[in-house]
């Protein structure tokens, strides 16, 4: 059986150029089953999709015109600080690094530094594995998690 993941997905939409970082937990499922693993993706999907949905409503008032989404960071293993593990609903800053693997695959976390960031990486070899590049970019997000999804759009 392969363990829950918890998955950070970041948003980005045009034209405006906010950011959402969401955090959902994909179910676990057994690596033998390939349907239950994609099952367990496309629940993670549906989360991830879901916040974003609600997300964009909550914006409308201030953000109406119509924007397309792309996913510009994702990462599968523990984030840098302890923000991310927290709760939702809050602006963030974080820290995104490209990694070897390309896009969409970054490192990503809370730091009050640049240098911290990367001192925080370097002490965690799950981290050092994704291959990060340097440099880290600050960006500023919103932050949901699936714990936030309302009852409307729930999977
Ligand atoms: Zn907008």
């Amino acid at each position: 059986m392969g363990a829950p993941i918890t998955i950070f997905r970041l948003f980005r939409l045009q034209p405006c150029g906010r950011e959402l970082l969401v955090r959902v937990e994909r179910p676990a499922a057994s690596n033998a089953d390939q349907g239950a693993l994609d099952g367990a993706d496309r629940f993670a999907n549906v989360a991830a999709e879901g916040l974003l949905d609600q997300w964009q409503r909550h914006l409308r008032p201030a953000c109406a015109h119509p924007h397309t989404s792309s996913v510009v960071a994702e990462m599968q293993e523990d984030p840098v600080g302890d923000d991310l593990f927290g709760p939702g609903r809050r602006a963030l800053a974080v820290w995104v690094a490209q990694t070897e693997y390309g896009a969409p695959w970054t490192v990503l976390g809370t730091a009050a530094s640049e240098a911290e960031f990367w001192q925080q990486v370097r002490l965690d070899d799950d981290l050092l594995r994704l291959g990060p590049l340097a440099p880290a970019e600050p960006h500023e997000v919103d932050f949901l998690t699936d714990t936030d999804l309302s009852p409307l759009t729930l999977p």
